[in-house]
């Protein structure tokens, strides 16, 4: 017997809206103004290096995406990189802390027919500001019983967060576009893991597909969730 579920997680950024499109297109723009110091390819390498170096101090978000690329161009330029440059960086994070919030299909629709009949928990990690202002203008956070913005998103911590604010993780679902975030700890602490991919991922969210776990369901898109909440129910 398969007790039903009461609580569900949503992850944030490119579960419920467009995120790492962002990042993608600020990237591109780091390239570009360093294009004559080394290639496109180099440049994204040695920028994923110091993302992973720095995580741990930064934590994730836009802040520390932006001083890690600060830091590769100082590196790849042998310290000569211009002030303009440096100065087209944090004009470039400022525009991404300023992006406005595109939600992605069925988010809304989904997050409104499970607020009805479950206690509904935004789970996100990132910088907190940002966060706070992105929940905001979703316009989605008067449906959430609860917001947890987190340093990292562990089994304990999910095992916390759905304690606290539900039945338990045996009784909670996490539901997001990363494996490595949201679905396995989640899967972990005991609660369903329902992964949702979005076609951009961040390199360091890539995780191995969990092989016949009876909790892991897998979504094209969130459209499907209530029906999956309700077949589990
Ligand atoms: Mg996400």
């Amino acid at each position: 017997m398969t007790a039903s579920v009461t609580t569900i997680g949503f992850d944030a950024d490119d579960t419920l809206w467009q995120n790492e499109r962002f990042f993608k297109m600020t990237q591109e723009r780091f390239a570009t103004l360093l294009a004559e110091y080394a290639e496109p390819d180099h440049l994204y390498e040695r920028l994923t290096e110091a993302e992973r170096r720095n995580l741990g101090q930064y934590g994730f978000g836009i802040k520390g995406f932006v001083l890690s690329m600060i830091e590769t161009a100082i590196e790849v330029t042998d310290e000569r990189v211009p002030s303009s440059v440096i100065h087209e960086l944090l004009r470039a994070g400022q525009e991404m802390l300023n992006h406005p919030i595109e939600l992605l299909p069925h988010a809304r629709d989904a997050v409104e027919a499970l607020a009805a009949s479950h206690r509904i928990v935004l789970i996100t990690k990132g910088d907190l500001l940002d966060q706070e202002r992105k929940l905001a203008q979703s316009g989605l956070g008067e449906l959430f019983d609860g917001v947890e913005i987190v340093s990292d998103k562990t089994a304990p911590r999910y095992g916390e967060i759905f304690g606290r604010h539900g039945d338990g993780a045996e009784r909670a679902m996490m539901v997001g576009n990363s494996l490595r975030s949201d679905v396995i700890p989640a899967l972990d602490a005991g609660a369903w893991g329902v992964f949702v991919p979005h076609d951009l991922t961040w390199a360091l969210e890539h995780a191995e597909v969990p092989q016949d776990h009876p909790r892991f369901h897998e979504l094209t898109d969130l459209a499907g969730l209530p029906d999956l909440v309700g077949r589990l129910a």
